[in-house]
């Protein structure tokens, strides 16, 4: 299975890719958690995405395909991928179609702006790992430690509301045109967000149909 995720920050494209990639045994590849890596340990990479990042604008492309021709090269990727947050222009999308980066689907997770702005206030990220939590929705066992890695959760810099509202914006005009690209390929796929993350990842698998 190759895929890709498609959705709006904070759609819940991170937490479907994390169940999704243990159930099927396939890596998830988010370029959005490789550069808080890169940006936390100060990398050339992190440090030019870091503006960019942090104003809730789009990394530029050529940094994108650097990170996903290197990721995808390695060994754990034979057997299939989800893309997290990748491609997010049809520029990228093309590159990697260029590349002969293989794509079963395009699974898109549809949801309203204004459930975004309020989930997003909820959502604590792990220091250490990246993974995702909600006060509310998805608490970790232990207040402001991560189920994984112990880790400390923090709110990320860009969940901040104005910020997201730049991050929707950007979503909108450069990301959401990915739909019609995938469904001219005959390989998009609609499901609509639930209230739950238990019922979103039902939809996901009778979409994919796994
Ligand atoms: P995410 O965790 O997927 O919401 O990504 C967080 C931020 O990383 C985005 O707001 C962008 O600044 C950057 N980013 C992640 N993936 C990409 C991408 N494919 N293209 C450009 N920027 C990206």
């Amino acid at each position: 299975m190759r895929l890709i995720l498609l959705g709006a920050p904070g759609a819940g494209k991170g937490t479907q890719a994390e169940i999704l990639s243990r159930e099927l045994g396939i890596p998830t590849i988010s370029t959005g958690n490789i550069l808080r890596a890169a940006m936390k340990a100060g990398t050339p990479v992190g440090i030019q995405a870091k503006s960019y990042v942090e104003a809730g604008k789009l990394v530029p492309d050529d940094v994108i395909i650097g990170i996903i021709r290197e990721r995808l090269a390695q060994e754990d990727c034979k057997n299939g991928y989800i893309l997290d947050g990748v491609p997010r222009t049809i520029p990228q999308a093309e590159t990697m179609e260029e590349m002969g980066v293989e794509i079963d689907c395009a699974l898109s997770i549809e949801i309203e702006d204004e459930v975004i702005v309020n989930r997003m206030s909820g959502r604590r990220t792990c220091k250490d790992c990246g993974q995702t939590f909600h006060v509310v929705s998805n608490p970790p066992k232990t207040e402001g430690l991560c189920d994984s890695c112990g880790g400390e959760l923090h709110v990320r810099k860009d969940d901040a509301p104005e910020t997201v509202k730049a991050r929707l914006e950007v979503f909108h005009r450069d990301t959401e045109p990915l739909k019609l690209f995938y469904a001219e390929r005959g390989k998009l796929k609609c499901v609509e967000n639930q209230n739950t993350i238990e019922a979103t990842t039902a939809v996901i698998r009778k979409a994919l149909e796994i």
